[in-house]
């Protein structure tokens, strides 16, 4: 199907710059205000513009760096000829979240980090132009794969996070019967709960969702597994394989005395508040939230970004207390500047010592100390130590702890002889997401510790590969389970 007139793209597959195509975005003074999405996604002018950038290169470094195998310089043709849908299908064959990975995505550490244009300029701005035709797929008519001819092999997939819909996704298309069990009442995982509206909004999370459910996977909701069934149980009640990829919602905290503290939160606990029971449409939604004008978040990251960038939208004047320098700041470049642009201050080379609280028992100050960056090792990492008599104390109403994540241990807990890794909890696996139980796979956070969403898909589909070669291969009666 043609999404464009020939003529224009003549016109446009000719401009060969070396700046890439800004991405529409609201203004900071505006965004500030609302919880709309920032980043408002390219004009059918603006992709075919930025597609012509592209060199369509025979042997193009950019798929390599994808950890899903998009057919990238292939999609691409696909916008310059104006082929919309079929530039989604060969987007879909390999990815089942395009709206979300066009979003999300740290392409500039990946597949646009290889791109050979960002040699000399401007890489291709592959996820913008995927978000591109995800978002056209949702205007115009979608794509819909081929139905496979059935295996009669079932697989239980734990947890609806990329990690679980990816699997999924990838296992119903082989033709197996899946069932994904999800303990929340939404799908997602973090992308539903941990992300916000203006960076990722939920109905397009839900549209994917359905999407892979339109595909043939059963989605359970609100069925914790290692408390209504356990691992065991489910392959004892005939599942051939399981693919867990519960995550890691845990939330870490600094030890610091004080820290339980009112108006002290996680930032899961903070996160899940007003992303998933929408606090930040109080009073007309039931749950309120408390961020008051002083607000610290603790920690660098994504997450540490995005609790930062939600409290502003909520009011509060907020500073960013970063252990380490500027430099390493783990968090995404473009919601740095993004979070800049919006008033965000940042105190880098700093750590919480002490918190303190008034006669109610709230938060209202804590003392921080400077740190300073040490030799780097024979590895070339660089530590961070504490510089001393150097603390401070600042009057703090709110406090967010953004300092990382680790899995939640149910599962590990009620799977005999799971091999997990002492240190933090994960989930041990080889390179195609086996675990050390026959049958039982697991991939995404739960077995790398918080990474990314992309990561989290490539372990699902790595998973989905290896769990489709078992089933096919391993004849029944040579199966043995921990449910046996
Ligand atoms: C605030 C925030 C911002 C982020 N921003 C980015 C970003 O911009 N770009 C990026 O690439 N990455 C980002 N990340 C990281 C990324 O979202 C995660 O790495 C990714 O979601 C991991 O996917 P997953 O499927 O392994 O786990 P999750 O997304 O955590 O999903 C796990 C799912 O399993 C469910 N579950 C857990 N235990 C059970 C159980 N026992 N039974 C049933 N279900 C269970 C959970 O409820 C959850 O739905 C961010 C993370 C956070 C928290
Ligand atoms: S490496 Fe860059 S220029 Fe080459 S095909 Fe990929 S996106 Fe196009």
């Amino acid at each position: 199907m043609k999404g464009n007139e020939p003529g224009n793209v003549e016109a446009t597959a000719i401009s060969l710059k070396d700046e890439d195509v800004p991405m529409p975005r609201q203004e900071p003074h505006e965004r500030v205000k609302n919880f709309s999405e920032v980043a408002l996604g390219y004009t059918e002018e603006m992709a075919l513009k930025e597609a012509a950038r592209c060199l369509r290169c025979k042997n193009p470094q950019c798929r390599k760096g994808c950890p899903v195998d998009v057919p990238i310089p292939e999609f691409i043709e696909c916008i310059l000829q104006g082929e919309y849908a079929e530039g989604i299908a060969l987007v879909k064959s390999k990815n089942a979240l395009p709206a979300i990975c066009g979003r999300v995505c740290p392409q500039e550490q990946q597949c646009q980090m290889k791109c050979v244009k960002g040699k000399k300029g401007d890489p291709v701005n592959i996820g913008r132009l995927e978000r591109f035709l995800a978002d056209w797929e949702r205007d115009n008519e979608g794509y819909w794969p081929e139905a496979p001819a059935p295996t009669g092999k079932r697989v239980a997939v734990i947890g609806a996070g990329p990690a679980g819909l990816t699997a999924a996704a990838d296992l119903v298309r082989s033709g197996h019967s899946v069932t994904l069990f999800e303990a929340l009442h939404v799908g997602g995982g973090v992308l539903s709960y941990g992300i916000p509206e203006f960076r990722l909004p939920k109905e397009i999370v839900q549209r994917e969702i359905d999407y892979v459910r339109r595909l043939g996977v059963e989605i359970k909701l609100g069925y914790l597994i290692g408390r209504i069934k356990t691992i065991p149980e489910l392959l004892g009640q005939g599942y051939d394989a399981i693919f867990i990829g519960s995550g890691a919602g845990l939330p870490q905290w600094t030890g610091c005395p004080g820290e339980n503290l009112g108006g002290i939160y996680s930032a899961n606990e903070f996160l899940i508040r007003v992303n998933l029971m929408k606090a930040y449409a109080f009073p007309e939604q039931d749950t309120p939230i408390r961020v008051g004008k002083h607000l610290v978040v603790i920690g660098g990251g994504n997450v540490a970004i995005d609790c930062a960038r939600i409290s502003m939208r909520l009011g509060a004047t907020v500073c960013l207390n970063y252990r380490r320098s500027r430099n390493e700041l783990p968090a995404r470049r473009e919601e740095i500047e993004n979070a800049e642009e919006e008033g965000l201050a940042c105190k880098f080379l700093s750590a919480p010592v002490e918190f303190y609280g008034d006669e109610k028992g709230w938060v209202k100050s804590m003392r921080c100390t400077c740190m300073e960056l040490t030799e780097p090792d024979e590895k070339g990492r660089q530590g961070v130590q504490p510089i001393p008599c150097s603390d401070f104390e600042i009057p703090v109403d709110t406090v967010i702890i953004a300092i990382g994540q680790t899995p939640n241990p149910i599962i590990q807990r009620t799977t005999e002889g799971l091999m997990t890794n002492p240190r933090n909890g994960t989930i041990v696996v080889d390179a195609e997401g086996r675990t050390n139980l026959e049958g039982v796979y697991a991939g995404g956070d739960i077995a790398t510790g918080a990474a990314t969403v992309i990561s989290a898909m490539g372990a699902g589909k790595r998973a989905a590969r290896s769990i489709h070669r078992y089933l096919m291969e391993t004849p029944r009666g040579e199966r043995t389970s921990t449910g046996n």
